[in-house]
């Protein structure tokens, strides 16, 4: 990757290779940025934030907003400016947005009118990405709202002078998933995403494809819709297709050949295809991050699919997104299981999570990563930095393996093993094998406390609608294949299974609610 480009200059310099391309697409309308419009709209962004928002360098600004084309426009002119982009979910509460704009201490918000009354009281200033020239603030709100049309209004490039950018130069502080507990501020520079975005897309520069259309439906405020599914999309020259929720109509509409999935849209995939009623034979690859898939699902989506390659990527927010991916080729007979090789430039190793002792091949361990993507450290957090970066290794908090090719596999995290007396048992295994029947939605396996065992696992599942399925169904169905410990303790059937945003099994939230019984 190039040592010298900032973040946007890294994408906008595609205007040159592709002025007239579609850069991003909104997948409702249709209405189209190019490569050369896009870096038209990103210095005018950038211009008309320092000329007329005052924001400088090193200011912190806050994208609170559904997906929309408007997004990494407004992300790029920040980090443009030398200001660092903080993202939050657009679902999140009041209570919680006011956390993360003191945590990052953010001054101006960059939303939309409908999240309005959530930031009232906050009184920072706001960009609103919506709303025509006539619309006006709601009166409840206490500080200077602008139009996002009116604050580019007639703004001249040169109203700015681009202030120079290193690579360690902070470009975004990402808050973490929030899945193991409350969410950690990630400090990622230039250089991160410089090396992030060109390293996961290098394997279509090997496959020499072409231009591909992307689907981004997975949000933009997470560090894998934002870093691989948008910035290092665009930097390669692809197009990326926005849209706030999954949509297979977009997928036939826009002729989209890379869905880019979080396990739940897999589990839908697997179990409904496309309905029949689509036409998604533009589809080359669908891609699954952000949490453990079973086998049995790349297996029924490949079945599905019987013309895209399904594979797995692996990443954190915490290494700017990828640390791993499967490398795109069709084949329903390849076996179905790793997360690939390690993306290039970023380098592995499986050791020992007590002794800390470097481990072969086959042996389960904890992954640590090293290379020019790992964030800077924790927000504000020496201690957890300390605790997570090593001697330069990144400790993930992930089990996983190596096979002899080198392959990478992730088992589960650390801290959602489930403690059998000696044994440790990993939820996804069983959760996998759960997904596998065909009369099961959706499970999640937790540990619940035994006197003797000190934990055992039991399950929640979601059975499909006239399924008349019995807990001790359930329970023989995994008896047959594990051994004795991994056995359910418990099977309690739900509606439904907590999930956060980018689309990981909440297990906190059961075991909490385990804990207070009220399950
Ligand atoms: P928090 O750190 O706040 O508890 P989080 O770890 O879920 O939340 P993210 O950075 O969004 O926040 O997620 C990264 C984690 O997601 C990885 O550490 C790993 O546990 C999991 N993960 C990502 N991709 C995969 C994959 N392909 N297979 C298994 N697990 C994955
Ligand atoms: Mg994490």
């Amino acid at each position: 990757s190039d040592a010298t480009l900032s973040l946007p200059d890294l994408v906008l310099r595609r205007a040159a290779a592709f002025p007239s391309a579609p850069a991003l697409v909104d997948a409702a309308t249709g209405r189209a940025l190019t490569f050369e419009a896009l870096r038209a709209a990103v210095l005018a962004t950038a211009a008309a934030l320092s000329s007329r928002a005052r924001v400088r360098r090193g200011d912190v600004v806050l994208l609170l907003a559904p997906n929309c084309v408007l997004y990494p426009v407004c992300f790029l002119a920040v980090t443009a400016l030398g200001a660092v982009a903080t993202t939050a979910n657009p679902r999140y509460t009041s209570r919680e947005i006011a956390r993360q704009v003191a945590d990052a201490s953010a001054k101006l918000v960059v939303t939309v009118s409908e999240l309005l009354p959530k930031i009232a009281d906050l009184r920072l200033p706001a960009i609103l990405l919506d709303g025509d020239g006539g619309a006006s603030a709601p009166s409840d709100y206490a500080s200077t709202v602008t139009l996002y049309s009116d604050l580019v209004a007639g703004v001249q490039e040169t109203e700015y002078r681009r202030p120079p950018t290193r690579q360690s130069d902070t470009a975004a502080l990402f808050y973490s998933s929030g899945t193991t507990g409350v969410s950690k501020g990630v400090v990622v520079t230039h250089g991160n995403f410089v090396a992030a975005a060109t390293a996961a897309t290098s394997d279509q520069d090997e496959l020499g494809e072409g231009r591909n259309v992307f689907l981004c439906f997975l949000p933009m405020f997470h560090m894998f819709g934002m870093s691989f599914v948008t910035l290092a999309q665009l930097q390669r020259g692809n197009t990326v297709v926005v849209t706030a929720r999954f949509d297979v109509d977009a997928v036939e509409r826009h002729r989209v050949t890379y869905l880019v999935c979080a396990p739940p849209v897999m589990i839908a995939l697997a179990r409904h295809g496309t309905g029949g009623r689509h036409d998604l034979s533009s589809l080359r690859c669908i891609v699954s991050g952000g949490a453990p898939l079973g086998k049995d699902v790349m297996e029924a989506v490949a079945e599905k699919f019987p013309d895209a390659a399904i594979i797995q990527s692996y990443g954190m927010t915490e290494t700017c997104g990828m640390i791993s991916s499967e490398y795109p080729l069709k084949g329903r007979t390849r076996e179905f299981g790793s997360t690939g090789a390690l993306v290039s430039e970023v380098e592995a190793k499986i050791v020992d999570a007590k002794t800390m002792k470097h481990l072969p091949p086959n042996q389960l361990g904890e992954i640590c990563v090293r290379g020019p993507n790992i964030m800077r450290g924790y927000f504000n957090n020496v201690q957890a930095t300390e605790f997570t970066i090593k001697r330069g290794w990144l400790h993930t908090g992930d089990l996983g393996y190596f096979d002899e090719r080198g392959q990478l596999y992730v088992v589960d995290r650390l801290k959602e093993l489930i403690k059998y007396k000696g044994f440790q048992i990993a939820p996804a295994e069983l959760e996998g094998l759960l997904l596998s029947h065909a009369e099961i939605l959706d499970a999640v396996v937790i540990p619940y406390p035994d006197p003797e065992a000190g934990e055992v696992p039991i399950a929640y599942v979601v059975r499909s609608p006239n399924s008349s399925l019995s807990e001790v169904d359930v329970q023989k169905f995994i008896e047959k294949q594990v051994t004795y410990y991994k056995r359910l303790r418990k099977v309690t059937f739900v509606d439904s299974i907590p999930k956060s945003a980018s689309g990981k099994i909440l297990r906190r939230v059961l075991k909490a609610q385990v804990r207070s019984s009220k399950l």
